[in-house]
């Protein structure tokens, strides 16, 4: 499978449904098919050829995705740099992937010249109305087609534990797993010629590209937003979306949101979350508050081009089911198995490495290949999340292995610690992290932003985590914030708050 089957697919068998829709204008598979020949055309005029790398900066748009899909369908490759990114950032990506061609999006003029301006040999820019110019004027013409294994996406990982590396994921990776086939039971994956996914997480991420894939693959309309606001995704519940994939500080922001209670929701079939471990009690709020919806946790990263375990909607009943903490099972084509340090296979329930064999595993990062052959061991992605199986096949995330904390001997995952704090009455969020300690060897400490207006009474929140949690897990100290680091993926910076901790220490 590939972009250029589906394009053709889909202009053949719905020429007039909408593919793409943005602030109300639209454009059909039909007009797409076309519209992307010309896409092709424009990018050959530029001199791009297969294997060429082609770069986009700014927010989501019709546009991107209208490059992206095109220039997949010759076999060039798209990297969508995150626009929240500092300068250095950007240019050090440009810089890594050779990009030729760099588009941007309304209102990056300056960032793309500011980011180009300190690098060496800078990627020629393409404004958005230029681009859309050089469109409108460049013939449809024939061309090569890229085939299953050919690379068409390079996305960067969300820099949450370290930097951001490179992932290039082939069309093969892109549609491996989003065949749906009645046999394997899995409803979700069913989508009905009426739906509409909105688009509202970054394009740079796979939670946003990913979902215009899902869309563009099963022929249905995408609604883009330029990005996540609370009122967008309330907005798009009323415009009658059936779809969409939220990160959990996201899914917060919308279940606490005022106008979420008087929002017509009753479009909404699914929504997928995940990218970060939710706590339990936001997860029941979320059910609560979109009772229409089937909820469906996914985990994956950008390596496995997102999900390859998922949990169903069934598995969310609010009657204190403990399937609830899990964050699914793999999807079929996908085999999961938990590892310990000997690379040996453990038994269920037992915490290890979790790693997976994926036809969705990408192909390697770009530029690093010690680590590629450190993280993609003979088809298996080693993923660095701790995670034990159940007997059934639900794997149960406990934490990044990188920030597991070890106080005085025992293992403390701090998703489970931030998750049992997360209820008490002051909290809006926490964070969970290891400091020195001299007894202890780390100690646990929760970095806690209160809810406006509340004045946090440590001794309470201490007395709360007792209640839920074994000794050595109730946080030794506490630290109060105005705001909690977060990158462009909604994922809390525990590097970021364990930094001034270990300055010269690790
Ligand atoms: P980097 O690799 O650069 O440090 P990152 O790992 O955050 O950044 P992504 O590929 O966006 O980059 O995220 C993948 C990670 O997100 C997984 O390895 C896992 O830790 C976390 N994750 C994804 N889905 C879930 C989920 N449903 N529950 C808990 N954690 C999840
Ligand atoms: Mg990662």
């Amino acid at each position: 499978l590939s972009f250029d089957q589906f394009i053709r697919h889909w202009a053949k068998e719905r020429p007039g449904h909408t593919a793409l829709e943005q602030d109300g204008a639209a454009i059909t598979f039909g007009e797409f098919e076309e519209r992307s020949r010309k896409i092709v055309a424009m990018l050959a005029a530029h001199g791009i050829a297969k294997g060429d790398r082609v770069a986009w900066l700014g927010k989501n748009s019709r546009l991107y995705f209208e490059l992206f899909y095109s220039a997949a369908r010759m076999g060039a490759v798209m990297v969508p740099i995150g626009w929240r990114l500092a300068a250095p950032e950007v240019a050090f990506i440009l810089g890594d992937t050779g990009a030729k061609l760099l588009f941007i999006g309304e209102g990056f003029e300056k960032a793309a010249a500011k980011a180009c301006g300190q690098m060496e040999s800078p990627p020629e820019v393409i404004s958005t109305p230029d681009a859309q110019e050089a469109i409108d004027s460049a013939g449809a013409d024939d061309f090569e087609p890229a085939g299953p294994d050919d690379a068409v996406l390079q996305l960067y990982t969300s820099g949450t534990t370290g930097n951001p590396k490179g992932a290039v994921l082939t069309n093969r990776n892109l549609f491996a797993l989003r065949v749906p086939s009645e046999e394997e039971g899995q409803p979700w994956s069913h989508f009905d010629e009426d739906e509409a996914i909105l688009v509202c997480m970054p394009c740079a991420h796979i939670g946003g590209t990913g979902l215009g894939i899902m869309a563009m693959s099963s022929g249905i309309r995408a609604i883009v937003q330029a990005e996540f606001t609370p009122d967008g995704v309330l907005d798009g519940f009323e415009q009658g979306i059936t779809r969409l994939f939220i990160v959990p500080a996201a899914l917060q922001m919308v279940v606490q949101h005022p106008r979420a209670k008087t929002t017509d929701m009753s479009a909404i079939k699914y929504v997928l979350y995940g990218a970060a471990p939710i706590p339990l009690d936001l997860l029941r709020e979320a059910v609560k508050t979109v009772p229409d919806a089937g909820f469906l946790q996914c985990y994956g990263m950008t390596e496995t081009t997102g999900t390859i375990a998922a949990l169903p909607p069934e598995d969310h009943d609010l009657d204190g089911n403990q399937r609830m903490k899990s964050a699914g099972k793999a999807v079929p084509g996908v085999e999961l198995k938990v590892i310990g340090e000997d690379g040996q296979e453990l038994p269920r329930g037992e915490v290890g490495e979790l790693i997976c064999r994926s036809p969705s595993n990408m192909a390697g990062y770009w530029n690093l290949p010690e680590a590629t052959e450190s993280s993609l061991v003979d088809g298996w992605m080693h993923t660095g999340d701790a995670a034990y199986m159940d007997e059934d096949g639900y794997v149960y995330i406990q934490d990044r292995m990188k920030d597991m904390i070890i106080s005085g001997g025992e293992n403390v995952y701090p998703a489970q610690v931030e998750s049992a704090i997360y209820g008490h009455p002051q909290i809006a969020e926490v964070a969970v992290i290891g400091v020195p300690d001299e007894t202890w060897g780390e100690a646990v400490k929760a970095c806690i932003v209160p809810k406006a207006g509340e004045e946090l009474d440590e001794a309470s929140v201490i007395a709360w985590t007792k209640e839920r949690l074994a000794g050595f897990k109730v946080p030794r100290s506490i630290d109060v914030l105005d705001v909690m680091p977060r990158n462009a993926s909604g994922k809390i910076l525990r590097k970021d708050l364990r930094a001034p901790y270990w300055q010269g220490r690790e």
